[in-house]
């Protein structure tokens, strides 16, 4: 069974102004396709064929470049489109448990938003920036470089990601240009806080101590 493009779940033109159509189409119809046909072509054959991702990734330092490069490619995107959402941004209401995280981890909403967009600034060349869940169920922000992330084996720090930026320029260039600390900022208007919450009490099995 390949692993299959999902859809984008919204217009390409859904999360304008702040990440226009055009590059949506692009990202959607060209890069995520290509990753995830490339991911296809690297496991056809092999014993990856029928794994869940999640499952390739976690040992993915045993598999090629092909897979490491195209499986994260795969789930990055497949991601990244989740935790972003017409009408995104703000804050995590206060019922939310990731709302009481970041206050736990980060001290502030604020103080969050600032590390986290230091992660996506400061990545050199192309990677992405993320929200993880460590395994005693508490936050950190890293980010990995090229299509790696944090469910891979090879990365410094392990941990399951629940919000994800992709700071390669393939993601901005053609509205931003080199701007990457604005596309950056406009992210945040964007963010899907329900999916990211989501996400977190699905990672974190202590979430009922809120
Ligand atoms: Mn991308």
């Amino acid at each position: 069974m390949a692993f299959k493009l999902p859809d984008l779940p919204y217009s390409f033109d859904a999360l304008e102004p702040h990440i226009d159509a055009r590059t949506m189409e692009i990202h959607h119809d060209k890069h995520h396709a290509g990753y995830t046909n490339k991911l296809n072509a690297a496991i056809e054959g092999t014993d990856l064929e029928g794994k869940s991702i999640e499952d390739i990734l976690a040992n993915v330092s045993k598999h090629g470049a092909g897979v490491r490069n195209n499986g994260g490619g795969f789930y990055n995107h497949s991601l990244f489109w989740e935790v972003m959402s017409p009408g995104g941004g703000g804050e995590p209401s206060a019922q939310m448990n990731i709302h009481k995280a970041i206050e736990r981890d980060f001290g502030s909403f604020d103080a969050f938003k600032e590390k986290f967009a230091a992660a996506a600034g400061t990545r050199f060349g192309s990677g992405w920036a993320w929200l993880c869940v460590d395994k005693n169920d508490k936050l950190f922000i890293c980010s990995t470089p090229n299509q790696d992330n944090p469910l891979m084996d090879v990365v410094e720090e392990e941990g399951t990601p629940i919000l994800g930026l992709d700071v390669w320029e393939h993601a901005y260039y053609l509205n931003y240009q080199n701007r990457r600390p604005d596309y950056v900022s406009a992210f945040f208007n964007v963010i899907n806080w329900a999916e990211v919450s989501k996400r977190f009490n699905d990672a974190n099995e202590g979430a009922s101590n809120f």
